[in-house]
């Protein structure tokens, strides 16, 4: 390694590479309390950088784990001690913003919240929105195809970005930068890199798209009598709000109480009674107009019984506070470990499918807590089971009560987060062997040797890793 440790300095301009403690004192990601572990962590400026690193890696048939904010959820950016970490930390620069062509041409480790500050200082707007935003990459975005806050209204990450520059395990580079919404000459590769999660190439710069800045923003916090009118009222406030509507967060009561207590704010004012709960909102131009209108969709679906009750945000920050209810999942560390999940499935089942589960998870030898909440309007369900105790112990078997009902209702086990390592026991609920040949062949094909993110999705040789 000290061979490699050293031509690898020898390709960065300023020899940026951090080496044993240096290296392995780092978190390993958020909301872990173990430490990264790799033999060294480079930390490139530019793609001829990465380029250069990785025809050495390539020589050597050194295997090399791609790092943006380490905020991913499924253990995908996971390193053995003999890995070498690419980190884009210091891939920072926006290169362009094109206002008139309303793009932005940046590396892939800027932070998302530098992205959206930079676009609203052009006027305009990045849609992609997630809780993380402060410590995630648009890189990481990129490579695990982030969902967030906004995508019944813009779609996830995948159509928001118009061109990618991939640097390929051989070290070549795949530059396919285009600027243009509509461009079909031959395969679109930009989408080969756009989620797979590091593992067919490392993602160097993009071209995102931005969208018109949206100032009018309305949002309520509403409680409803039962499922059907959870979805009744979607339906229904998707048109009322002709087209406006940027997010629907469905909370289950067990959710919304806990969180409601921890933050507070004027979601008081909501009674405890209710079966559901939801977030509501409208992005618009036009604070005082569109705030007539929203108002008037509320009350209409009050009137018809759709709705119990709603809180209308009089002010940003009340706006905010609402927000923090759903936002400020760590809260739920507060109850002790904590596991997340992120499924999707067709809304119709989706009541009797929560139900089922925290049936399964209540009835596992164990005292813990059982959350459900989501971005609903994508079909995407959120569930969080906390226990004060070891929670590896029980792993599998929570798993198994949050999966296997999937397989009938053709559901998903990643809505957003990804496979990494976590999920990798349980693709074949939600791929058929067909697809996932087909996926091996990509991955042997894009990086034969098998040295980028090795083992992350599916195992690089077939074999069938055990649950975590
Ligand atoms: C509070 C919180 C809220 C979240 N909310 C959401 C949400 O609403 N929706 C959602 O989808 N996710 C959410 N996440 C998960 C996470 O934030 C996203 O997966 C995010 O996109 C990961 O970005 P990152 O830069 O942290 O990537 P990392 O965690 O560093 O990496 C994730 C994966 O991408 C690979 N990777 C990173 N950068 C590159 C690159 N440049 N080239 C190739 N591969 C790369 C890594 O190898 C790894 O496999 C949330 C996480 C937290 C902690």
């Amino acid at each position: 390694m000290s061979d490699l440790l050293a031509a690898i300095k020898s390709v960065l301009t300023d020899g940026d590479v951090l080496s044993g403690r240096d290296a392995t004192e780092r978190l390993a990601g958020i909301w872990r309390s173990d430490t990264i572990q790799a033999e060294i962590i480079v930390r490139p400026t530019s793609t001829a950088e990465v380029a250069a690193v990785m025809k050495l890696c390539h020589a050597r048939n050194q295997h090399v784990v791609v790092h943006g904010g380490l905020t991913g959820l499924v253990h995908a950016g996971d390193t053995r001690s003999s890995d070498v970490v690419i980190s884009t930390e210091r891939m920072n620069r926006i290169e362009e913003l094109d206002t008139l062509g309303r793009t932005m041409t940046l590396q892939s480790g800027v932070p998302l919240q530098l992205v959206h500050e930079a676009a609203e200082a052009a006027g305009l707007m990045f849609p992609v929105d997630l809780g993380a935003r402060g410590s995630c990459q648009i890189g990481g975005n990129v490579s695990t195809n982030a969902g967030g806050l906004r995508v019944i209204r813009y779609g996830m990450t995948r159509d928001n970005v118009l061109g990618l520059e991939a640097v390929l395990s051989d070290g070549s580079v795949v530059s396919s930068m285009n600027h243009m919404l509509k461009n079909n000459s031959g395969y679109d590769l930009k989408h080969l890199f756009i989620g797979s999660e590091g593992t067919l190439g490392i993602v160097t710069r993009l071209v995102l798209r931005l969208r018109s800045a949206l100032p009018a923003r309305h949002t309520a916090l509403v409680a409803f009598p039962e499922f059907s009118a959870v979805l009744k009222f979607l339906s229904y406030v998707d048109g009322a709000l002709s087209g406006n509507l940027s997010a629907y967060e469905v909370m289950w009561p067990d959710f919304f109480l806990y969180q409601r207590d921890k933050v507070g704010g004027a979601a008081t004012q909501i009674g405890d009674e209710h079966p559901f709960y939801a977030i509501v909102e409208s992005l618009g131009a036009d604070q005082e107009r569109e705030a007539d209108v929203f108002e008037a969709a509320l009350m209409r679906a009050h009137e018809e019984g759709l709705l119990a009750d709603a809180l209308v945000a009089k002010s940003g920050a009340e706006s905010a506070a609402i927000w923090r209810i759903r936002d400020e999942v760590e809260h739920l560390f507060k109850l002790g470990q904590v596991m997340f999940f992120d499924v999707s499935l067709t809304t119709a089942p989706m009541a009797d499918y929560v139900a089922e589960v925290r049936a399964r998870v209540n009835a596992l030898p164990f005292d813990g807590h059982f959350f459900a909440y989501g971005h609903l309007g994508d079909g995407n369900l959120h569930f969080s089971v906390a226990l004060d105790g070891d929670l590896e112990v029980h792993r599998h078997a929570i798993e198994e009560a949050v999966y296997v009902p999937l397989r009938a209702l053709g559901g998903s086990v990643s809505a957003e987060h990804g496979i990494g390592l976590e999920k990798q026991p349980w693709l074949g609920i939600s791929r058929s062997d067909t697809e996932l040949a087909l996926m091996r062949r990509l991955k042997h094909a894009l990086d034969p040797k098998g040295l980028l993110n090795r083992d992350k999705i599916f195992t690089y040789d077939g074999e069938q890793l055990p649950s975590r």
